[in-house]
């Protein structure tokens, strides 16, 4: 679904990301995984292009997304995202932020909208708050929202930045059950994560990151047991 080639990024004289390359075929779950500041959010951010790559390729379906063969709009239809403070609008219903994209983005009436932001509700089991409003619930709730307004828009790719880090510890279970039914489920996802359990028992494979580029990309049982790297054993050692 995804290719991306040579992707390079600056902010001012600072080189974030050098030569990214990888894909992501469909079905795939990927997690991403790296210290803080190795660009992991920086490289989610250029593929639905919130950055633009100073250079490289991103490819969805063959098409390049950087030279315009792909609107921006088709391109946000195509490619969700979920944030790790869930960035709902506070002044909307739970049902209201899962019903305005698909109106505004999808043109979709407001009777298909609600249609569709019900059955994504009752997939994250949030059907009974759908008229709360998001300071209303809790955290983990606020999220199992945010993963129900994406889908919504019945992406093909989903890609999630940290969705549990700025949850209380007894809520990242609720929302990791709900990622791994939607990886079962068949949908093409990015996850950057410091779940170590998610990288390990959902993924297809594992990305690590170090210092803007991708030092191993492979299954996760070789990512966990038998890394190549001595980087990715010392992350690891202090993730585990
Ligand atoms: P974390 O685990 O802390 O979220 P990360 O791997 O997601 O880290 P990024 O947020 O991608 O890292 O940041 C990579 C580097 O790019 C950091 O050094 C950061 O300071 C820098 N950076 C990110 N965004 C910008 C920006 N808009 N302007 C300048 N520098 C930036
Ligand atoms: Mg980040």
């Amino acid at each position: 679904v995804i290719e991306i080639k040579n992707i390079r990024k600056d902010f001012g004289n600072r080189t974030v990301l050098k030569d990214i390359n990888f894909n992501v075929h469909e079905g795939e779950v990927v997690s991403i995984i790296g210290s803080s500041g190795s660009g992991k959010s920086t490289l989610l951010r250029c593929i639905n292009l919130l950055e633009t790559p100073t250079s490289g390729q991103i490819l969805i379906h063959g098409k390049d997304v950087l030279n315009g063969d792909v609107p921006l709009v088709e391109l946000r239809e195509k490619v969700g995202m979920v944030f790790q403070q869930f960035n709902l609008f506070n002044n909307l219903s739970v049902l209201d932020n899962c019903v305005i994209g698909q109106m505004k983005v999808l043109k979709r009436t407001r009777q298909e909208a609600e249609k569709v932001a019900k059955k994504f509700l009752g997939k994250v089991g949030m059907s009974r708050f759908i008229n709360a409003k998001p300071n209303q619930i809790s955290g983990g709730q606020k999220q199992r929202v945010a993963i129900a307004r994406a889908l919504s828009m019945e992406p093909e790719v989903l890609l999630f930045d940290e969705p549990t880090s700025a949850l209380d510890p007894e809520m990242v279970g609720e929302v990791l059950k709900v990622m791994k039914d939607l990886a079962k489920s068949g949908l093409t996802m990015i996850v950057v994560t410091h779940e170590m359990d998610f990288a390990h028992d959902v993924s297809s494979r594992v990305v690590f990151m170090d210092q803007g580029i991708i030092l191993e990309d492979d299954k996760p049982e070789i990512i966990f047991e038998k890394p190549k790297h001595n980087r990715t054993k010392e992350f690891l050692f202090r993730m585990l």
